[in-house]
């Protein structure tokens, strides 16, 4: 079955290791809240997360 709910993702800031909750789906860059570092990119469908992904919040 084809899933088109969102899913929350927790990811962890490679570069200062700041924790923070993001959508697997984005429609602009999510920069990290701490450094500013980009944690995930808008590809027209799911997220390019670009930080490390802990948990898979559904
Ligand atoms: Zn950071």
């Amino acid at each position: 079955m084809w899933e088109t709910k969102s899913k929350f993702l927790r990811v962890k800031c490679r570069d200062c290791g700041n924790e923070q909750v993001t959508f697997d789906r984005v429609a602009s860059v999510v920069s990290c809240l701490v450094c500013g570092a980009t944690v995930a990119e808008p590809t027209g469908g799911k997220a390019d997360i670009k930080a490390e992904i802990l948990e898979v919040l559904s």
